[in-house]
């Protein structure tokens, strides 16, 4: 395999291509989640204009984030908990290492949370002697496989059943496992015992109330509640973006979130948390922390990219992908994948680190068709494009070739005489076998599949004839 990082996409893209069970998972997701979510919207005539007013939530909150954020502080304050600002992933990581050591934590277990791959958290309380346990299934099996999350909404989704059984074999010392209630109960089984263990649990968050303090979580297993109320301490990261008003709003973007994501008209659990336990409360932690992760974030807000800050993480935009879904996750080389991770990770990583990233997609729009809160996807990756450009980090090849188009393209005369020529060329070549196994100028094209064989006039040859 070659290294991970997004700036390696073409090989780990290629090397995807080749691998037939990573093609048999991806076309599970093809197969499931994309008409699993148009029956989920097909059920519910104003999802549409539920669309429309999430949007302007979002933007709302974005417009005046500053204020939400400081009215969120004051209400976790309140409710008796704490809340700690990190500019970037290193500060977050630190926040959440001295907690856990004011803890006295040794154990700690984690629901599923994208900032805490995005600040490399796992790894960092492994080395300062913490031990760490991901109780979603997903994020439980590619902690054991060594992985990272391929999907957000399902980490392990590139993985087989077979791959699972033997890694649950390998790791667990029990017999092989045949049937997926069985892996399920035995999962249970090991991380029943790490929950009653754990010194802290660390959860993410899906919303964060401005108006009470509250934390929302959605999940299918019911692994955050464990994760929240059983540790004496609980640790809850999320970015900036997670704010919302109140929880009206936050019902309008649940509403979206599970359709867009699995179908779901719900997820299975949707758990509300505000402060630690209270007198009286049966259970809860004593203590509560939540570490707000800015890491470019505020400097989005004011800029061409605010609207990626309006994203939910429902992962639709991936689901319709035509690249995500020939590539799957691991080929992006980013902690996000897809088109929300091509926008995403330039800002994380740096374009001159992400570049192939926002390259990486046909334009063909469906991941904003689809994206809840109206993202252009397409647009922003097209700036990201742009950027590279200006930053000079487009290859020489690709240069040269803009430079070429340009000169045609300012002359019209000549760029007729060309293009007429070449593709008379190009109906020749490929007369016999109705198409062309390689062609110089587009071997990207042709390493996959063949070109198709011209009609021998240009397109705009053929309308004006139509048009005749
Ligand atoms: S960009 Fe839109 S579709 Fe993609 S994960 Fe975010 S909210 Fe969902």
């Amino acid at each position: 395999m070659s290294e991970v990082t997004p700036l390696a996409f073409r090989e780990r893209a290629r090397e995807a291509l080749a691998d037939p069970v990573l093609e048999r998972a991806l076309e599970s997701i093809r197969r499931g989640w994309p008409s699993a979510r148009a029956r989920a919207i097909a059920r519910l005539p104003e999802f549409d204009a539920l669309r429309d007013h999430a949007r302007e939530i979002k933007d709302h909150v974005l417009a005046h984030l500053d204020l939400y954020l400081e009215r969120f502080e004051e209400a976790v304050r309140a409710s008796g908990g704490e809340v700690h600002w990190a500019r970037d992933a290193a500060e977050a990581r630190r926040l959440v290492l001295d907690i856990c050591r004011r803890a006295n934590a040794r154990s700690v277990t984690k629901s599923k949370s994208m900032i805490a791959e995005e600040i490399g958290l796992n790894a960092w309380l492994e080395a300062n002697g913490i031990t760490l346990v991901e109780t979603d299934l997903g994020e439980y099996i590619i902690q054991l496989a060594g992985q990272r999350p391929s999907h957000l909404v399902g980490p392990a989704v590139h993985m087989t059943r077979e791959e699972i059984t033997e890694l649950f074999h390998r790791h667990h010392g029990t017999p092989p496992r045949e049937r997926p209630e069985e892996l399920v109960a035995e999962a249970r089984k090991v991380l029943r015992q790490r929950y009653l263990e754990a010194d802290v649990g660390i959860t993410g968050a899906n919303f964060l109330i401005a108006e009470t303090g509250t934390v929302i979580t959605v999940t299918n297993e019911g692994n955050a509640e464990l994760t929240h109320g059983l540790p004496g301490t609980q640790i809850v990261i999320a970015s900036l973006e997670k704010i919302v008003p109140s929880m009206e709003e936050a019902f309008t973007l649940l509403r979206l979130l599970a359709r867009s994501a699995t179908g779901q008209e719900f997820s299975t659990y949707t758990t509300m948390v505000t402060g630690p336990r209270r007198p009286g409360d049966l259970d809860g932690p004593d203590a509560f922390h939540v570490v707000l992760l800015d890491n470019g974030r505020s400097a989005m807000v004011d800029g061409v990219l605010r609207s990626m800050l309006r994203c939910i993480r429902c992962g639709a935009c991936m689901n319709h992908c035509p690249v995500y879904l020939a590539v799957g996750g691991h080929a992006y080389g980013s902690v996000y994948v897809g088109p929300m991770g091509a926008v995403l990770s330039p800002v994380l990583y740096g374009i001159e680190q992400a570049r192939p990233l926002p390259e990486a997609s046909s334009f063909c729009g469906r991941c904003e068709e689809v994206c809840p809160v109206r993202i252009p996807l397409p647009a922003l990756m097209r700036y990201w494009r742009e950027e590279a450009w200006r930053r000079g980090l487009a290859p020489p090849t690709a240069r040269f070739g803009m430079r070429f188009w340009r000169f045609l393209a300012t002359r019209p005369g000549l760029y007729r005489l060309v293009t007429a020529t070449a593709v008379r060329l190009l109906a020749l070549l490929g007369r016999r076998q109705g198409g062309l196994r390689r062609l110089p100028l587009a071997v990207g094209w042709t390493e996959s599949r063949d070109f198709p064989a011209p009609e021998g006039a240009t397109f705009m040859s053929l309308i004006g004839r139509r048009v005749k």
